[in-house]
């Protein structure tokens, strides 16, 4: 990574933990919620931004806010006044009480993006080349631990193969299925 990489991603996460830090005052989060979210600015192709999660009973176990440096470089105040605001919206009301709108882009959703201060706007105008991502699967095991699986694999358990979890001896099935990770729509401009 170069010296300019390196300063916009710093850049990037203090703009971050500014947003997090925000939203920590403004709404009754858990108290380790801060903890279990991880940042990195590793995103390519279109998408400015997005989500990822892991859930348990409903719960957010982690999540990892990830971010396109590209973007920021195009466009440092939007990433910072629409994409940041944009993306820790969705961990808030993920990790609000159930009776808030959970719709992705929904009233609840907006609400908070623009309490963050950004726009609630849900795609960019950044000319962003698309890049392929592979897409990832949320599945639980026969323990209850959560895995994020390839699409090859998904496609593989859906077609009835079963896998055993090495670690623990837990295996997965289609059963498992929770969902696809993270907000699909969450990457902000690329539905
Ligand atoms: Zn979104």
């Amino acid at each position: 990574m170069n010296n300019d990489n390196e300063l916009l991603t710093a850049s990037l996460k203090v703009a971050v933990e500014h947003c997090l830090a925000r939203a920590t005052v403004l709404y009754p989060l858990p108290t380790n919620w801060r903890a279990s979210i991880t940042i990195s600015c590793d995103l390519r192709g279109r998408a400015a931004g997005k989500v990822e999660v892991v859930r348990h009973r409903q719960q957010l176990q982690s999540a990892r806010l990830r971010l396109n440096l590209e973007a920021a470089r195009i466009d440092w105040r939007q990433t910072v006044d629409e994409t940041i605001p944009h993306e820790v919206a969705h961990l808030v009301v993920m990790s609000l009480p159930r009776q808030f709108d959970q719709q992705p882009h929904g009233h609840d959703w907006q609400q908070v993006c623009r309490a963050l201060g950004g726009q609630g706007a849900v795609r960019h105008q950044l000319p962003l080349a698309r890049a392929r991502q592979p897409r990832l699967w949320h599945y639980r095991d026969s323990h209850g631990v959560g895995h994020h699986l390839t699409s090859v694999r998904h496609h593989r358990l859906q077609r009835g193969q079963r896998y055993q979890v090495l670690a623990s001896g837990a295996w997965l099935d289609a059963s498992g299925l929770v969902g696809p990770v993270a907000c699909n729509t969450s990457a902000f401009n690329n539905p």
